[in-house]
């Protein structure tokens, strides 16, 4: 089946100038050609007519947690809610996810007592059962007990009955933590290298794991093909997940210079998830909901990480874009872009940090990240120019992924 879009101005690969009035020409759910001024559909051909309309690549967001929201009722909905309104909650979040322009995400991590959830939402995604984003997922985070990512602050017994496989305390237990999350389909390892923000214990955002269990858990990774990515506030555990060969920085909060200048010359990438960093800030300052260790640790790190986005941007550091999802509300991860800009950023450089550097840093720039010939056809429009005023992204049209349309304006002509 071949479809044509008539894009009235065409961002085909960002960090290249948009061109105006430009036909898409999509076989089989992949680009097949790119051609200037509007091509005549021929019979049996579908036409989309975005003709007044902005449209660029399908949107990455590199940190989101599908299976959750934070929010007042986040603390009971845990024990109350059972895998399966997890797994239904988890894939309303995937369809508005995908209804605001994001095709692709990488999932950082499941909820406690969320089951094989995230894996399940993949695949059903993938086989067309469900509307959502394509999924690369990393199961559990890893995490030693106590740390960030496991499920505390309840009596203990049920902070065991909602474990995840995550959990691994020395450098065995590492192994087997990672080891335990491939078995499962994991296409990713996300490690805590610190302390965070929304765990219920006063353990500040410093390192929790010693080096051997660093090394353990990026060398067994490796070992199976997979990359790592590390959750960091403080510079200490940055550092030593650094030494031991981390892949991304996620939230990166307190960087120093030391890390940005190991991150440069190892060119690794940096997630700075600055939504969730201003998310966190304000529910502390305008809301009761948080408990007291939650509430100090967000007024400590929220507002830092738009200064730190600014200070990485500025040396030249490669940025993905992430959110961290779940922590706002699913399908406004595009706020994030507002944020990038305020970070001293074009819009276009936070544009490709969502697209083409996405792609890149989820190892799939052969596939995703540009409209280019040979790649899946993701494929976004909005009314009026991103590159002018980036909150245009807010309000995006039209969805197309794998060549599947989820969302339009008008339906399109059949010739
Ligand atoms: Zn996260």
């Amino acid at each position: 089946m071949t479809i044509l879009i008539h894009a009235g101005t065409l961002l085909a690969k960002p960090g290249e100038e948009p061109k105006p009035k430009q036909t898409i020409r999509i076989a089989d759910g992949r680009i097949a050609r790119i051609e200037s001024g509007f091509a005549a559909a021929a019979a049996g051909e579908t036409l989309i007519d975005l003709s007044d309309q902005f449209v660029l690549p399908g949107l990455i967001d590199c940190h989101v947690h599908l299976t959750g929201e934070f929010g007042p009722h986040h603390k009971m909905d845990i024990v109350e809610e059972g895998p399966e309104a997890i797994a239904l909650h988890a894939a309303r979040h995937a369809r508005v996810t995908l209804e605001a322009g994001f095709t692709t995400v990488r999932d950082l991590g499941e909820i406690g007592g969320a089951g094989n959830t995230i894996f399940a939402l993949k695949h059903a995604i993938a086989k067309g059962f469900l509307p959502g984003p394509r999924i690369f997922a990393a199961g559990s985070i890893i995490s030693p007990t106590g740390g960030h990512g496991i499920t505390c602050g309840y009596r203990d017994d049920i902070n065991l009955l909602l474990d995840a496989s995550g959990r691994a305390d020395g450098a065995e237990g590492c192994r087997k933590a990672v080891r335990r999350q491939v078995s499962r389909g994991a296409d990713f390892i996300k490690f805590v290298a610190t302390g965070g923000v929304l765990t219920d214990t006063a353990t500040g955002t410093g390192q929790q794991f010693f080096d051997d269990e660093y090394e353990a858990i990026v060398a067994t990774a490796h070992m199976l093909g997979r990359k790592t990515t590390a959750h960091a506030h403080g510079a200490d555990g940055m550092k030593a997940a650094l030494k031991a060969g981390v892949d991304g920085i996620e939230h990166g909060t307190f960087m120093d210079d030391e890390v940005m200048e190991t991150m440069l010359a190892r060119g690794v990438f940096y997630v700075p998830t600055a939504l969730a960093g201003t998310t966190v800030a304000e529910y502390a300052r305008t809301q009761d909901f948080m408990p007291p260790a939650i509430r100090q640790k967000a007024l400590e790190v929220g507002p830092h990480i738009v200064d730190t986005l600014r200070k990485s941007h500025a040396a030249g550091i490669r940025i993905a874009f992430g959110t961290d999802t779940a922590v706002s509300p699913h399908g406004q991860n595009a706020r994030e872009f507002s944020l990038m800009v305020q970070a001293g950023m074009t819009p276009m450089q936070a544009i490709a940090a969502a697209t083409l550097t996405a792609a890149e840093h989820i190892g799939q720039a052969a596939l995703l990240g540009t409209i280019e010939p040979g790649k899946a056809a993701d494929v976004i429009a909005v009314a009026s120019s991103p590159l002018d005023d980036v909150t245009a992204l807010l309000d995006v049209a039209f969805v197309m992924r794998d060549g599947k349309v989820f969302k339009a304006s008008q339906a399109p002509a059949q010739s």
